[in-house]
């Protein structure tokens, strides 16, 4: 199988690397390609930030109304290939269909918002701050920018980034996870057919040698990290301390209360949807579920039920509605985490760990699983699983249940069902998660809202999408301007 090559000043080029990794099928093993990886993709990221910088050199100058036009077509050409792109994340990433087209409509979205950053560069004036002196603020671009993107949205995360930097007049370097770099790959070939000038944005496959090359540039001016905790902290560290402006988004553990008001059948359908959607694979997915108050048997009834009716096998296949973890790995660790909260005196109310899918026997399935009553002193209360594990909780009041969630090193998100809205109200003000949820199971912000953890799931300042985007791939110019009236009268 052909080693993908890499996008650099707008031309395929075979990395540099003399090393590659297979890129895995998580629903069968099979091999679907080949990424480059290891020493030698710094030599590439060199030759990518080059390109970049000639093209952003010329482009910063270019007005920004013509600056959007290619991500029109952009829109357009995503359209179109829609099926075509989400059919290969689903091969690569494991997800449904139906979940890969919904990842590529928010993709889509972000470019549609990045379309108007006319109007979202425009900027303050004050006119006359004395007699004959103006003052005004500009935002100019930053230079060459770099994205680096996790496995478990291979197509949409990078457009939380890339069409606000380049409409803003920078370059980008895209680096994807070496475990799905097949969709970026079938992207940037649309990018190709856009009219973006040459070498403006490049696509670099690897894996750490590649991101360290990435921080350690001196002609990169930001970094755009999502991925894990451990991982995003030692970004925001290089990135920071070589000089860069960096915003690195982290790991989750989500949690939801369950008030005694809430309706129950739309609470459990909408909390099994964020549980166990893509797998669990979802920095947003819900995790740790607390009910309150005295209903807790018929909202833990319901949320077996609905669990349990969940059918696991090939995101392929449009009758399935979970598919397999991306890794062997990545389930023998979910297997053990789940082992850890037994250990630590959980019990299991749902056992997915030995699902076979008939046909796909090699998969990495893990079919819905339900952890209860696990300790609150224990590993696993604050340990992000990331795969279709739900742990149940019981607590008394809204307000142990709030304490317990501030009390959490994570803060991407926080949901709550009820009917009651001053216990909405209460909710959205005191958690401590940047992004909430009142009756909706993902708080997914969308691409005109900034998408906003906080705490271990967020470091920097300002995040990604919509107008954080524009004031993060941007530096602010302050003029202050004397123009004395008596030269005016000359003419
Ligand atoms: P990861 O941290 O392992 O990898 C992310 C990227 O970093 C990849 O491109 C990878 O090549 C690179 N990388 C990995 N290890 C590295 C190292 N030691 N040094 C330098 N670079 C390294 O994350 P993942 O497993 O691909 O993705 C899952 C994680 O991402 C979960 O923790 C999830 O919560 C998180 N995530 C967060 C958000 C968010 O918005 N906060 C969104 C999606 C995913």
């Amino acid at each position: 199988m052909e080693i993908l090559q890499n996008y650099v000043g707008s031309e395929w080029k075979n990395s540099s690397s003399k090393t590659s990794i297979a890129v895995i099928n998580p629903a069968n093993q099979e091999e679907i390609g080949k990424v480059p990886y290891g020493p030698g993709t710094s030599a590439d990221v060199d030759l990518a930030v080059r390109a970049s910088l000639k093209a952003h050199l010329e482009w910063r100058d270019v007005p920004v109304m013509q600056r959007v036009q290619p991500l029109f077509k952009l829109k357009r050409l995503l359209e179109e290939n829609l099926d075509d792109i989400a059919a290969t994340i689903t091969m690569e990433s494991g997800k449904t269909l139906a979940e890969s087209k919904g990842e590529m409509q928010r993709a889509i979205e972000n470019v549609e918002t990045a379309c108007s950053t006319p109007m979202l560069l425009q900027s303050e004036f004050s006119e006359n701050i004395v007699p004959g002196i103006d003052e005004f603020m500009i935002r100019q671009p930053l230079g060459v920018t770099a994205c680096i993107a996790p496995f478990n949205f291979p197509g949409m995360i990078t457009f939380w980034f890339l069409p606000y930097s380049i409409a803003c007049g920078n370059g980008m370097i895209v680096k994807p996870s070496e475990k799905v770099p097949l969709t970026m790959v079938k992207i940037f070939r649309l990018i190709d057919q856009t009219g973006l000038p040459k070498g403006l944005v490049n696509l670099v496959h690897g894996g750490k040698e590649t991101v360290d090359a990435i921080l350690d540039h001196p002609d990169i001016q930001s970094v755009s990290f999502v991925g894990s905790t451990a991982v995003a902290r030692y970004i925001y560290a290089r990135g920071a301390q070589a000089g860069k402006r960096v915003q690195a988004q982290g790991g989750a553990k989500n949690p939801v209360i369950v008030l005694p008001d809430a309706d129950v059948e739309m609470s459990s359908k909408i909390i099994t949807d964020s549980v166990y959607g893509c797998a669990g694979q979802r920095c947003l997915a819900a995790s740790t579920i607390i009910t309150v108050g005295d209903k807790n048997n018929e909202i833990r009834e319901a949320l077996y039920e609905s669990a349990r009716g969940r059918t696991t096998g090939y995101g392929m296949d449009p009758s399935v509605e979970m598919g397999p973890v991306i890794t062997p790995d990545s389930k023998t660790r979910i297997h053990s985490l789940i082992q850890k909260g037994i250990d630590e005196g959980g019990h299991v109310l749902l056992d997915g760990r030995n699902t076979k899918v008939t046909g796909y026997e090699r998969g990495n399935f893990i079919a819905p699983t339900i952890l209860e009553n696990i300790s609150l002193t224990g590993e696993l209360i604050d340990t992000e699983i990331f795969g279709p594990v739900m742990s149940l909780l019981h607590m008394d009041t809204i307000d142990d249940a709030i304490a317990f969630i501030n009390s959490g090193k994570y803060g991407n998100s926080a949901c709550l069902f009820t009917s009651n809205g001053a216990h909405a109200r209460k909710f959205r003000n005191q958690a401590t998660a940047g992004n909430i949820g009142i009756n909706i199971g993902v708080a997914a912000p969308l691409a005109h809202f900034p998408f906003s953890g906080w705490k271990d799931s967020f470091f920097g300042d300002l995040h990604g999408q919509g107008r954080h985007a524009i004031e993060f791939f941007t530096q602010t110019k302050v003029v202050i301007e004397r123009w004395p009236k008596e030269w005016s009268r000359k003419f």
